[in-house]
Order: structure tokens, then C-alpha cells, then sequence
């Protein structure tokens, strides 16, 4: 393949995520986790699947940092999931452990790649990254918006059973319990969503995407969600690697758009070849703006109380 996309964790969303990518033929994966054993295993059996599937990319997995070297994009999906009960920010001094170790082994090995986090919690452990790796804000994004969005999307055309393909909706803030989903900007094929559905079914599917992590984590009870988050970092990687400028919500280190600096939130993005190549501001009514801003309220808390490194 062109392309070189290192996982790092092979539990559920890294493995599923290695999964899509080489059977979309985007990208050779090299999956690493501190369970060698488990990564390499789990990179045999998917290769063993390639005759039957036919796709020709290569995965191999590992423990071992040398063989990422030179990765396009590095995607991190390694750290504690959710159990029952507890909150994303119950993560943080564990996995902010992990991202640091990660994160400096990553950087060593592919000084020019891209950086897609997806350990939770997302916007804390993005940062994280950040000031371990040093990198410019385009090349460390964070997943968590096309999940939420993914989620709302659902909800939508279950709601209306329209074609999942026609609905699009936005959902902006940080990737916690404040997340901001945006009906106004929710369209069935170009039919804004407020034409379609009534108020309070609006209000009801907001409210279950806001909650969509946690129905999962409450049906799994072991873990959390990855068919949706595993397909939601492969639009991403997809977006970089075909150059394709795609809009994306995704988590970006704001430096004064939307009012906001030095933070990473949630906005729409065009990803490309660069990586974050531009956020896109759209106009927010006042009450939209008061929830964008307790949302980033709530992320500003949680970097405050990550510890100092
Ligand atoms: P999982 O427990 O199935 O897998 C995590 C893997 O990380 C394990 O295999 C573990 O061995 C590995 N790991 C732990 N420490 C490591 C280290 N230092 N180096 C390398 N590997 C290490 O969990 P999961 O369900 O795959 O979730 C992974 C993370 O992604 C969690 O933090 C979860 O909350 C987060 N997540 C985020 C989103 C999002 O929208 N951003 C969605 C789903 C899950």
C-alpha cells in the first residue's frame, strides 16, 4: 500500500479500527499494545481473513515501536474504556499515563505524522498529546464529533425512516455530557430537520445523542462502543489520505475561532492531505453560543486538573 496508518491499543475500537482501514485497501496497519501477544494475534487473524476478503493491505502487530516508523497518521486508541457508572473524566490520571508514554514513542518514530486521538477523555487527552509532541494544531485532531454526529444522524432517520445516506447533522462542544448537538444545522437531503420533526422529538434525539455513549457502555457493561467509533477515525483517515477537504466534526486546539483559544472543542473541520487544514465557523444563535461555551467550560476544567508534566 502508499499508505502507512499506525493503531496503538488493539483492544475493541483499535482493532476494529485496523480492520476497516485494510479492508478498505486505505493503508498498511501496524497495531501496537503493551499486550504484544494480543496485538499480534489479532493482526494474523485479520491477515488470514485478506484471501477470503481479498483486500492487499498488510497488518502487522506488536509491541514494538520500530516498525510504525514513518506512519501517515498514528491513531491512539489505547487507555481504560468505560465501565457502567462512570463518566469519561473518571479516565483521566490513568490514560493521561498512557497518552504521555504513547504519544513520546510515536513522536520518535514518525516526527511528520498525523495524530488522530481517540482515548477518552477525548478533549483532555488531546492535549495530552499536544504538549508532549509539540505538533501544530493540524497535525493532532481529535474523533469524537463524526461519532456524535454519526449517532444523531441515526436517531434522525430512524425517527423520519429516511435513508441514512440523506441526513446530516452537526454536533459541536466537547466529547462529554455538555457535547452541543445542532438541529438548526441537522438536513434530511437539504430539508433542514426543524421542517420535518416536531420540537420535542428534536429535543428527545439530542438528548439521546448527548447520552449515546453511555446506552452503549449500559448494554456492554464490560466496555465501550466500536462499530461506530471504529468507522467514525476510518472518515477521518479516509478524508487525510485521499486529500479529500472533507468537512468533519472533529476535536481542534482552537486559537480564537468561535471565541475560544488555547483548547481543544469540537468543531467542523476540513481534513486533508495536511491534516486540519481549516476550522469552519458557523453562525450560532446566542443560546447555541452559551452551550458551546459551558461546554468548553467543562474541558478547560478537566485540562486544569490533568496532571502537571
Ligand atoms: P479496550 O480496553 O478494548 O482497548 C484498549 C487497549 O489499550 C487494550 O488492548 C490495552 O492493552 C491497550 N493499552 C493500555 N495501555 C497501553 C499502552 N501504554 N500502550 C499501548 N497499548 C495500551 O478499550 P476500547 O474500547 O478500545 O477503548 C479505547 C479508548 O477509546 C478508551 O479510552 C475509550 O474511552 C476511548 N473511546 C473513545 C471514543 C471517542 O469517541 N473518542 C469512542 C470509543 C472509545
Amino acid at each position: 500500500m502508499q499508505y502507512k496508518v499506525t493503531v496503538v491499543g488493539a483492544g475493541n475500537v483499535g482493532a476494529t479500527t485496523a480492520q476497516r482501514i485494510a479492508e478498505a485497501e486505505l493503508a498498511d496497519v501496524v497495531m501496537v499494545d503493551v499486550l504484544a501477544d494480543l496485538a499480534t494475534g489479532k493482526a494474523l487473524d485479520m491477515m488470514e481473513a485478506a484471501p477470503v476478503l481479498g483486500f492487499n493491505a498488510r497488518i502487522e502487530g506488536g509491541g514494538d515501536y520500530a516498525p510504525t516508523a514513518g506512519s501517515d497518521i498514528c491513531v491512539v486508541t489505547s487507555g481504560l474504556a468505560r465501565k457502567p457508572g462512570m463518566s469519561r473524566d473518571d479516565l483521566v490520571a490513568k490514560n493521561t499515563e498512557i497518552i504521555r508514554e504513547v504519544t513520546t514513542q510515536l513522536v520518535k518514530y514518525s516526527p511528520d505524522t498525523i495524530i488522530i486521538m481517540v482515548t477518552n477523555p477525548l478533549d483532555a487527552m488531546c492535549e495530552v498529546a499536544r504538549r508532549v509532541s509539540g505538533f501544530p494544531r493540524e497535525r493532532l485532531i481529535g474523533m469524537a464529533g463524526v461519532l456524535d454526529a454519526a449517532r444523531m444522524r441515526w436517531f434522525i432517520a430512524d425517527a423520519l425512516k429516511a435513508s441514512v445516506e440523506d441526513v446530516d447533522a452537526f454536533v459541536l462542544g466537547g466529547h462529554g455530557d455538555t457535547m452541543v448537538p445542532l438541529p438548526r444545522y441537522a438536513t434530511v437531503n437539504g430539508i433542514p430537520l426543524p421542517q420535518l420533526l416536531a420540537a420535542d422529538t428534536i429535543e428527545a434525539i439530542n438528548t439521546r445523542t448527548r447520552n449515546g455513549g453511555a446506552e452503549i457502555v449500559n448494554y456492554y457493561k464490560q466496555g465501550s462502543a466500536y462499530y461506530a467509533p471504529s468507522a467514525s477515525v476510518l472518515d477521518m483517515v479516509a478524508a487525510i489520505l485521499h486529500d479529500k477537504k472533507k468537512i468533519l466534526p472533529c476535536a481542534v486546539y482552537l486559537e480564537g475561532e468561535y471565541g475560544l483559544k488555547n483548547l481543544f472543542v469540537g468543531v467542523p473541520a476540513v481534513l486533508g492531505r495536511k491534516g486540519m487544514e481549516r476550522v469552519i465557523e458557523l453562525e450560532l444563535s446566542d443560546d447555541e453560543k452559551a452551550q458551546l461555551q459551558k461546554s468548553a467550560d467543562a474541558v478547560a476544567d478537566l485540562v486544569k486538573s490533568l496532571p502537571s508534566f
